[in-house]
Formats: C-alpha cells, sequence, structure tokens
C-alpha cells in the first residue's frame, strides 16, 4: 500500500475537554466486565466487583486505646487514690465487674471491664505499692473506644467500584473476606510506531532508537490498573501498520505511539479511519502531546499518542488513565493537581498548555515547584529528575517566582 494522505483534522480541544471527552464517551459505552476471585493478598489495584460486610461489631469489645488504668470517671478525680485489682492485656478475656474504689492496669488494645469508663493515661498517674494514685481529672468516655462505635455487624464495609489500595484490604482482612470477587483487568495492547525504532534487545543502527516507549507504556498500564499487551513494532507503511493494528483490535484499549503527526509518514490515522474507526479528536492544546488521537474502531477504544517519549507518558497520564478506570469498573480518578509556588520564573509559548518536568522541594510544609532544564520531550533522562509537571496555562505563558501555580505529580513517583 502507498502512503495515505496525512492526518484528518479535527477541532483542537483543551486539555481538560480532550479529557472530559474520553470521560463521557467510554461511560457511555461501559458493559457490564468480566470478574475474577482473587486471594485479598493479591487484590492490590483491583475493582471490587461485590458488597464486603462486617461479620461483627467493630471493634468488637470495649476497647482501650491507651496503656494506663481503667477507672470509673468519677472516682478518678485529680489527687484521688484508688486501689489496683490486677492487669487486663490485649488478648485476655474480660467478663468480670470493676470493683467500685478499684481501677485496673489496662494496655492498650485490651478490652475495657464492665463498669469501668474511661482509660487515664499511664502518664498522668503514680504508683505506690498498689496504689494509683491520679494526677487529673478524669472524663468519662477517655481512651475508651465503645464497642460497635466503628461498625455494626452487616454494615456494608466495602462497596462495588471501589479502587481495592492498602487500607481497603485490610478491612477486607478485618472482617474475614480472604477472597474478593474483582473486575478484570481490561487489556490494553501496545503498538509502537516507525521504521527507526528497533526491540530493545538488538543494537540499534547509527540512526536507529530503541522503543523504549513499549516498556514504559507497559509500565504506565500496570500501575493504572489495565493487563499491558506488548504488540511487534509496526513499520511506516499502511500494510504494516494495518496488520498489527488488527492485532492490537482483540483488546479493549490500543495504545498506539508515533505515527500521529502531520509528516508524509504519520499515517497511524488514516490508516485506522480506511479500518473504519471513528475519531472524537486528533488534536489538543497541549505541549508535549499535540497531535493525540482518541477514537473507537468496534469494540476497541484507541489512543494514538505522539512518538516522543515525555509526549507519550504525559498523554498517557492525561488520557489513558481515566478510560482504563471506567473500563476497569470505577469511576475516573480526578486528575491529581497539587498547588505550590513557583521558585523561578517560567516563559512559555502562549495557546498551548504545557507540561514542564518539574521538581518539587518543600520549605517547612509548602511545596515550591522548579521546572528542569530539558531538551524537549525526547528528554526522558530529564523527567527522571522530576517528581511532576508543571502545569503552564495556555492563557497564562508567563509566570513570575512566588506565584502559585498547579503541578501534576508523576503518578509512580509522588
Ligand atoms: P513520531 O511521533 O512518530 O513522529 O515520533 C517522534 C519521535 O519519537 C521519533 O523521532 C523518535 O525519536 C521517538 N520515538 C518514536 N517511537 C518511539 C519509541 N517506540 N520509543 C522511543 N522513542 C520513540
Ligand atoms: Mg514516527
Amino acid at each position: 500500500m502507498q502512503p495515505v494522505c496525512a492526518t484528518i483534522l479535527l477541532r483542537m480541544l483543551s486539555f481538560e475537554d480532550a479529557r472530559q471527552l474520553v470521560i463521557t464517551q467510554t461511560k457511555a459505552h461501559a458493559t457490564a466486565r468480566h470478574t475474577v476471585t482473587l486471594s485479598v493478598s493479591d487484590a492490590l489495584g483491583y475493582i471490587l466487583a461485590q458488597e464486603v460486610r462486617c461479620d461483627r461489631e467493630y471493634p468488637p469489645f470495649d476497647r482501650s486505646t491507651r496503656d494506663g488504668y481503667a477507672v470509673r470517671a468519677k472516682e478518678a478525680l485529680r489527687g484521688a487514690r484508688l486501689l489496683c485489682a490486677g492487669e487486663i492485656k490485649a488478648g485476655d478475656t474480660v467478663s468480670e465487674q470493676l470493683a467500685p474504689g478499684t481501677c485496673v492496669q489496662i494496655m492498650t488494645g485490651a478490652a475495657i471491664p464492665p463498669s469501668a469508663d474511661a482509660v487515664v493515661m499511664i502518664e498522668y498517674t503514680r504508683r505506690e505499692n498498689e496504689t494509683v494514685i491520679f494526677d487529673r481529672a478524669t472524663q468519662p468516655g477517655q481512651n475508651f473506644i465503645p464497642r460497635g462505635s466503628e461498625a455494626r455487624s452487616g454494615d456494608l464495609a466495602l462497596f462495588p467500584g471501589l479502587r481495592l489500595g492498602f487500607a481497603e484490604m485490610a478491612v477486607a482482612a478485618q472482617v474475614g473476606a480472604t477472597t474478593l470477587l474483582c473486575h478484570k483487568k481490561p487489556r490494553v495492547a501496545i503498538l509502537s510506531t516507525g521504521d527507526e525504532v528497533v526491540p530493545i534487545t538488538e543494537t540499534p543502527g547509527p540512526f536507529h532508537i530503541r522503543n523504549s516507549n513499549t516498556v514504559s507504556l507497559s509500565a504506565q498500564i500496570r500501575l493504572a490498573g489495565g493487563e499491558p499487551v506488548p504488540l511487534v513494532n509496526a513499520l511506516d507503511r499502511a500494510d504494516d501498520l494495518s496488520t498489527k493494528i488488527q492485532q492490537g483490535l482483540r483488546d479493549d484499549i490500543l495504545v498506539l505511539s508515533g505515527g500521529v503527526s502531520m509528516g508524509k509518514y504519520d499515517l497511524v490515522e488514516p490508516v485506522l479511519k480506511g479500518m473504519g474507526a471513528e475519531f472524537y479528536f486528533d488534536a489538543v492544546a497541549l505541549r508535549p502531546g499535540k497531535p493525540t488521537v482518541f477514537g473507537r474502531c468496534g469494540k476497541t477504544w484507541l489512543f494514538g499518542l505522539p512518538g516522543n517519549p515525555i509526549s507519550t507518558m504525559v498523554t498517557f497520564q492525561l488520557f489513558v488513565i481515566p478510560a482504563i478506570d471506567i473500563l476497569n469498573g470505577a469511576a475516573a480518578r480526578p486528575l491529581p493537581l497539587l498547588q505550590a509556588t513557583l521558585s523561578e520564573p517560567v516563559q512559555e509559548k502562549p495557546g498551548l498548555t504545557h507540561f514542564l518536568p518539574s521538581r518539587l522541594e518543600w520549605q517547612g510544609q509548602s511545596p515550591q515547584v522548579r521546572a528542569l532544564p530539558w531538551q524537549g520531550s525526547g528528554d526522558i533522562a530529564a523527567l527522571t529528575r522530576a517528581h511532576c509537571f508543571l502545569v503552564v496555562p495556555a492563557d497564562r505563558p508567563d509566570i513570575p517566582a512566588g506565584e502559585k501555580v498547579s503541578v501534576l505529580p508523576r503518578f509512580d513517583v509522588l
């Protein structure tokens, strides 16, 4: 096949509108996901497909949050002396009432005996043989977590659509849910393109480059909650592209790198079009990442990301993550923008939102951000020194030092 003519131009969108379009389109076509049962320890990053309910009350007994003495608060006045009637440690069975005029030594996590209504920290007491002297007044309920105050038996602890992080996994473990029904991760095919791109296991010729994008995209897909399916690089020829794209159309998402600019050999969009794809956008007012393409072919979502490595990484984070979230059966995560103070001025061209590799530094509690020197969107080494991207708005390209700016953390670093 001969090279087909260049890109089909749609309206250029702001990155916010483009991202929103990814969310609305993928949501509108959402279908039921397949599920898999996993051991709770293996479920990190999966999306829950079931309810998990509390098997009993939490805490299951009146629990002490401190090492100290369990007391009747009205008896443990400032200067009061109470007889220590024994000790309770975590795990001990407790049934006996606390006798009037006594206290009992208690450890953090232990059950508070019936009739006691407070725990006094050991630091606020003195001990004389079997007598305990209290240094300050005691409030009922202090250091005392009543049985069932966190959750009742049968309460919903985790719900479908929830992303399983370490806290959610701990709740499942706490209520005895040792296996969890989760959504299968969406399969994301990766197709790098370019005559200059060679496999990383080969020695590149003098004008060739190694295929780093397939490696970085696999890592980004895995971190985002997808299952990467790397394909063999496609040459800048319509026939080879079309054969390899066909393979990618077996999966939920196909991410292409390269071949989406205006060059004579940038054939991704026309080839996809020839295969029946529809497009929602093919230009975003963004640098790096302007020629990004989003569309759909059959049941497969398509992302054509520009091939320069930092463009590929930024556009993946902005546009592909929300699609992975939605295909996973979750809500799209909001873009985790932070506010920081600019420590050195920046000056960029107007009309495009710039994402500049930057470093965050903390002065006390407030973050300061500084753009790093870089040679443009091929300079991956610069990105290894960056925590984040400084966002320079399209309509505010000159920003003096000292202003508050938005930063997008690298989602693998911060
Ligand atoms: P393109 O978007 O196809 O014009 O590619 C732009 C530049 O990105 C190329 O000149 C390469 O230097 C680089 N590039 C393209 N594909 C890859 C890849 N798979 N891995 C690393 N760099 C790439
Ligand atoms: Mg190319």
